[in-house]
């Protein structure tokens, strides 16, 4: 595969993820457990930031120790499953600005058709972190990088739940230098562009549409 893929293969991330999958779980739990897993690939996705070092005063004694580096992190949810991500995220990174990309689905093509684009104004300088629960054909994910990149952040990461081998394709077919941070890659799509085994769709489960 072209790009760099992170499977997180911690045992709390995978005995959340194996809840969410479960199609016996309740509307609430999986928003719980969409939340708590958000934080966890937060924490793995924010690994290699960049710190730089104060002085500060504990209350024993002057020391020096690290703080985040540069600009506010921009974390850009692909609507509508990516807000439940976003939340999580937000959680770990209070101080994040937050972006938007409306994109639907056509049922028929499935390719990905864009309703709404709305990032900070100056993205220049910024790291950005596009979410999305589910990178499935990787039309939806393509779609809104290409339009990130329009923006010049500093530098862009994708994290999503699952995905599997046709959308990792297809992503870093058109976006090859964009890691993707993932807790699986699963067996395949079907012909309805759905994972296998998956968890079904992902914004019917956490907000309870279906
Ligand atoms: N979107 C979903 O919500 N689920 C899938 O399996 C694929 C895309």
């Amino acid at each position: 595969m072209p790009g760099q893929v992170h499977v997180v293969d911690h045992p709390l991330v995978q005995h959340k993820l194996t809840l969410m999958r479960m199609k016996s779980t309740s509307t609430s739990a999986f928003r719980d457990l969409l939340h708590e897993l958000s934080m966890l690939m937060a924490y793995e996705v924010t690994r290699d930031m960049p710190t730089h070092t104060v002085t500060i005063d504990t209350p024993l004694a002057r020391t020096e120790a690290r703080m985040l580096d540069g600009k506010k992190i921009v974390l850009v949810s692909i609507m509508r499953a990516g807000t439940g991500i976003l939340d999580g995220m937000l959680r770990l990174i209070p101080s994040a600005r937050v972006g938007h990309v409306g994109l639907y689905r056509d049922p028929t093509t499935l390719g990905a058709v864009e309703y709404y684009f709305k990032v900070p104004r100056e993205m220049a300088g910024r790291d950005a972190i596009v979410v999305d629960p589910m990178l499935a054909t990787g039309n939806s994910a393509v779609a809104a990088v290409d339009r990130l990149r329009d923006t010049h952040p500093r530098s862009i990461k994708f994290v999503c739940l699952l995905t599997c081998p046709e959308g990792l394709a297809t992503f870093h077919g058109h976006h090859p230098d964009v890691p993707v941070y993932t807790a699986a890659i699963d067996s395949r799509l079907d012909s309805h562009g759905y994972i296998v085994p998956g968890l079904g769709d992902a914004g019917d489960r956490l907000f309870g549409t279906k």
